[in-house]
C-alpha cells in the first residue's frame, strides 16, 4: 500500500509503500500540506508489472498523476484518492511549525496530528479537529486547528498550491476506484445517527472500488447507503469549486521578504486574523453553546435549528 506519511523532522510529507499492517500506522490521518511523490509512481508500477496488489491512496491531482504515468489500466491496482479542497504550501507549514516549536519550547518532536480527537468536558461534546504536537519528552501542545493561523489558511485557500486553483481532478474526475471524505451535513439526512466524533464519507466510483468496499464493509461500525448529491453539496472538496484567496498573492509576496520563520509565521497570523465583528459574533456564538451545553439543551436548540433550516 502506498500513502503520505511524514518525514523524520515533520517538515516535508513523502509519499511511500509499506507491505506490512503495522507500516499502515504512519499513513494515516490527514497531513495538511502537499506531498512529495518522488519516485512511488516509479514503484508502483514496478509492483503492478510484477503482478502484486496495489493499493495507493493521494489526493484526486496525485491519483490522476498515476493514472497517466502508468497508461495502462491494471486490474491489480485499487486507487483511492481522498476529498481535498486544496493542499497547502509545504513552505508556508515549515515556517509555521518553526516558529510554534520555538514559542512553546517543544523538544525533538514525536508526531503531529491535524485532526485529533479531543473530548471537551466543558461543551460535553467532541472537537475532531485539534492541532496536536507532541514532543519526545510528553510536551503537547494542543489547539483547535482552524483556531491556529496555519488552519485558518489552509481553510480559506491562503496558501494553497496555485494548480489547486484549476484543479481537473474533483468531482470524480481523478480516475479513483475509492474516495475517502468527511460527511458533513449527515444530520440532515440521518438523524438518527451520532456525528459528533466525525463521520465519514466513502465514494464508489468503480465496480473494483464496489467490491473493495464491499470486502471490508463488515469492518464498519454505522453504515448508512447515501447518494452523492447528499454527500457533496457542504464539502468543497468532492465538487468542482474552486477555492480562491483574494490576499493569496500578496501573501506570497511577502512571504518570499520574509527573514526568519519567526517574521514568516507572524505574517499567516496576520493575514488570517479574524476581522472584529466576526470575533464578536464568534464569541457570542460560543457563550450561547456553553450556556445551552451547561443547561443541557445544546441537542434539543441544534435539532430546532435543524428543524427550522429545512423548512
Ligand atoms: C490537503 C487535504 C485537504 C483535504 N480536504 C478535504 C475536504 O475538503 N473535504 C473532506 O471531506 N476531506 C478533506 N480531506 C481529507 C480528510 O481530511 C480525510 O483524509 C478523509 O476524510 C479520510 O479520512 P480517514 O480518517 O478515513 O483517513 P486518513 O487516515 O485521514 O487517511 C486517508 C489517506 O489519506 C492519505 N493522505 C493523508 N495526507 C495526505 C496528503 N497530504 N497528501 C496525499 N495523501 C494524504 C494517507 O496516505 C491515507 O492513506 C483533505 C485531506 C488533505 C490531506
Amino acid at each position: 500500500m502506498f500513502g503520505a506519511r511524514w518525514n523524520s523532522d515533520f517538515t516535508e510529507v513523502v509519499h511511500d509503500f509499506t507491505e506490512t499492517l503495522e507500516g499502515l500506522a504512519a499513513f494515516r490521518g490527514s497531513k495538511y500540506l502537499q506531498s512529495r511523490v518522488g519516485g512511488a509512481f516509479r514503484k508502483a508500477r514496478e509492483f503492478l508489472r510484477a503482478g502484486r496488489e496495489v493499493m495507493f491512496t493521494g489526493t484526486p491531482c496525485q491519483i490522476a498523476g498515476l493514472r497517466r504515468a502508468l497508461r495502462a489500466d491494471f486490474p491489480n491496482l485499487l486507487a483511492v484518492d481522498i476529498a481535498c479542497h486544496s493542499a497547502p504550501s509545504p513552505k508556508v507549514w515549515r515556517a509555521f511549525f518553526a516558529a510554534l516549536r520555538e514559542r512553546e519550547k517543544l523538544g525533538a518532536v514525536a508526531d503531529v496530528r491535524f485532526r485529533k480527537k479531543v473530548f471537551d468536558a466543558k461543551l460535553g461534546a467532541w472537537n475532531c479537529a485539534m492541532l496536536s504536537v507532541e514532543d519526545a519528552s510528553g510536551g503537547e501542545f494542543l489547539a483547535p486547528l482552524y483556531a491556529t493561523p496555519f488552519g485558518k489558511g489552509f481553510g480559506s485557500g491562503l496558501f494553497s498550491r496555485p494548480s489547486c486553483h484549476e484543479c481537473p481532478a474533483k468531482d470524480r474526475t481523478s480516475g479513483s476506484d475509492l474516495t475517502l471524505g468527511d460527511f458533513w451535513g449527515a444530520e440532515k439526512y440521518f438523524p438518527d445517527l451520532k456525528t459528533g466524533e466525525g463521520l465519514s464519507v466513502v465514494v464508489c466510483g468503480t465496480a473494483r472500488g464496489r467490491a473493495a468496499f464491499e470486502a471490508a464493509k463488515s469492518g464498519f461500525g454505522v453504515l448508512r447507503e447515501a447518494t452523492w448529491a447528499q454527500a457533496v453539496p457542504a464539502n468543497g472538496g468532492l465538487k468542482n469549486e474552486t477555492l480562491r484567496h483574494p490576499k493569496r498573492a500578496e501573501f506570497f509576496a511577502a512571504f518570499a521578504r520574509a527573514g526568519t520563520p519567526g517574521e514568516a509565521a507572524c505574517l499567516v497570523a496576520k493575514f488570517t486574523r479574524t476581522p472584529f465583528p466576526r470575533r464578536v459574533r464568534a464569541f457570542a456564538f460560543r457563550c450561547a453553546r456553553f450556556i445551552l451545553a451547561r443547561t443541557g439543551t445544546l441537542a434539543l436548540a441544534k435539532k430546532l435549528l435543524r428543524g427550522g433550516t429545512r423548512e
